[in-house]
């Protein structure tokens, strides 16, 4: 089969204005994932520079040369902040424009020898390439599928611009990498043909799979204190469950006292304070996925815990939700809690929370801001 390396090279850069162009639209669509700008961007250099270097039959002039690697390097240098962007990190301008840059400096010195200006473009690709690997695996904000597999492609690039690395270093060429990688060769723009879609193809997914993500933990925390809410409290009670069978596990229910009457004097504000801050003492007294806020000024929490450690537990939250109440508002308003608290084995979420909820009642009969144990 005989490729043709100018219907490869339209192909290419067709293409690579379609992705770039799909990728901003997608951005449109969700313009609060930036790194699809960027992305895009990219798109929009490399098919720019790829086109603008075969605009004419035969090798570039100097001019072209320049401008077509300083295009494909800011394609780089787009790619990696598009990354960095991703993570919700900064966009220097360094970052973006260094490579550029560093060719534009280098240029006049070296524009007589291919090879010198392979080694700069390929060691400079090079260094982008690993870069937004490394800040994919390094920097993530959050563990997506689709990102550890763009990874993968970006070392795959980072290979394909080491071998031009070794290529330009080489006294006597090598057949086959001399068509991959030296010139725009028919190999060369098919692997990009290939590549290119790829990786914009899972751009796409890391934008889709963390937009989703954030909804999943829009709909599993409760906006106000920024625990668990009820849905994802009742989750986690099952898993946890299931996982320990017919080990002893304990449930604790928390109401805070008066609550109303706090309200009614001080304000919804100061309402809204409060239970802030019994969302940060459960937190911080209580492993992460074991504790929610079951609505209203009601918390739960599930726990691999005896009895007697259990109702030690309850009584570190109940003391220390009054300590840091009496410390936030001073006389403003005195806040207590009263929790209640079963152990059993075996037994489902609700069960338990309605056996916890009867030694709350006695809690709240029996003068509140006090643990009950059933
Ligand atoms: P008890 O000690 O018997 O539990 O009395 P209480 O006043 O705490 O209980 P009650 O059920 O009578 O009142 C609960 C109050 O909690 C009523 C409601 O206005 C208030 N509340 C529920 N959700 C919120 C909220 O998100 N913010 C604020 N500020 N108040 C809330
Ligand atoms: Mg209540
Ligand atoms: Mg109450």
């Amino acid at each position: 089969m005989v490729l043709d390396p100018a219907t490869l090279t339209v192909a290419f850069v067709l293409l690579s204005a379609a992705l770039g162009t799909l990728l901003l639209f997608s951005w449109a669509l969700n313009p609060r994932v930036k790194a699809l700008a960027w992305w895009g961007g990219a798109y929009w250099l490399i098919a720019l520079g790829i086109g603008s270097a075969n605009i004419r039959p035969g090798p570039p002039a100097y001019s072209l040369l320049l401008v077509a690697n300083t295009l494909g390097l800011l394609c780089y240098g787009a790619l990696y902040t598009g990354c960095r962007v991703f993570n919700g990190r900064s966009a220097p301008l360094a970052a973006t424009l260094g490579a550029a840059a560093i060719w534009l400096g280098a240029f006049p010195f070296i524009y007589t020898s291919q090879s010198q200006r392979l080694l700069l473009i390929a060691s400079l690709t090079l260094v982008y390439s690993i870069l937004a690997a490394w800040e994919l695996g390094r920097h993530a904000s959050r563990s997506l599928t689709s990102s550890r597999v763009v990874l993968v492609l970006l070392l795959g690039l980072a290979a394909f611009n080491l071998s031009r690395i070794g290529l330009a270093l080489a006294p006597t060429s090598v057949s086959w990498i001399d068509a991959l990688a030296h010139r725009w060769s028919p190999s060369m723009a098919l692997l990009l043909v290939v590549f290119g879609p790829s990786l914009a193809f899972m751009f796409l997914s890391m934008a889709k799979e963390s937009v989703e993500l954030e909804y999943k933990q829009a709909a599993l925390v409760d906006p106000l204190t920024g625990v668990p809410n009820r849905r994802a409290f009742m989750q986690n009670a099952s898993r946890l469950l299931a996982r320990l069978g017919s080990k002893p596990v304990s449930c604790l229910l928390f109401d805070l006292d008066n609550f109303k009457a706090i309200n009614d004097r001080h304000g919804h504000d100061t309402g809204d304070r409060i239970l802030r801050i019994f969302g940060e003492v459960l937190t911080s007294h209580l492993p992460q996925g074991t504790f929610g806020r079951l609505g209203g000024e009601e918390f739960g929490a599930i726990l691999p815990l005896a009895a007697r450690e259990a109702a030690v537990l309850a009584e570190g939250v109940r003391h220390a939700f009054s300590t840091a109440g009496a410390e936030t508002l001073g006389d403003l308003a005195r806040v207590t809690v009263s929790v209640g608290c079963v152990t059993g084995a075996g037994a489902d979420a609700g069960a338990l929370l309605r056996r916890a909820d009867a030694a709350l009642y006695q809690a709240k009969r029996s003068g509140r801001n006090i643990v009950i144990a059933a």
